[in-house]
């Protein structure tokens, strides 16, 4: 099973590199191997069992792995969304902001900082996905949007609470949208 790393691990805070192409069966499968854990952490019994957190996404430096590689694997209303995105790009992003009324968790942070994290919307992401095996652009919103900016953030070492206002940290944006 993968070990996270923990807030404090410096790989957390790095700017992962880029991975050159064509990528190698061994990264791909690293970032598959993330994303399974993500459906089994989803699981309650699982979870229980190897005293794991749920988690909707997963970066490679949470792993370990200075690279810019992610997973995501969520249900949101009806739809499930899983990626494996390697080298992904944020192409456009909407005005509108949104925020997870709850504030925003991760797995590499097992103390919780309370908080309001506004992000985008809205986001247009291309990279090369695993799953489909190929370079593809995607529009997501709301819930996926926020999941997929807080994994990015993470190839950048950023962590959510970086970005909570340290002043007022429940700060309420009425012109964002809550998820
Ligand atoms: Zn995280």
């Amino acid at each position: 099973m993968l070990k996270i790393r923990k807030d404090g691990d410096k790989v957390l805070r790095t700017r992962c590199q880029e991975v050159l192409q064509p990528f190698s069966a061994e990264d791909k499968s690293t970032v598959k191997e993330m994303e399974a854990y993500l459906e089994k952490s989803q699981d309650a019994e699982y979870a229980k069992a190897h005293s794991i957190q749920p988690g909707i996404g997963l970066a490679a430096p949470q792993i370990g792995i200075d690279k810019r590689m992610f997973a995501i694997f969520l249900t949101d209303g009806e739809t499930t969304y899983k990626y494996g995105f390697i080298n992904p790009t944020i192409l456009r992003t909407s005005l509108k902001k949104a925020y997870l009324g709850g504030g925003e968790g991760c797995l590499s942070v097992p103390e919780k900082h309370e908080g309001l994290v506004y992000r985008y919307y809205k986001i247009v992401l291309e990279g090369f996905d695993v799953f489909q095996d190929k370079d593809i652009t995607i529009t997501a919103y709301g819930y996926l949007a926020i999941a997929i900016q807080h994994e990015y953030d993470h190839l950048d070492g950023i962590l959510y609470y970086d970005r909570i206002d340290k002043k007022n940290p429940l700060y309420h944006d009425p012109s964002a949208v809550e998820v």
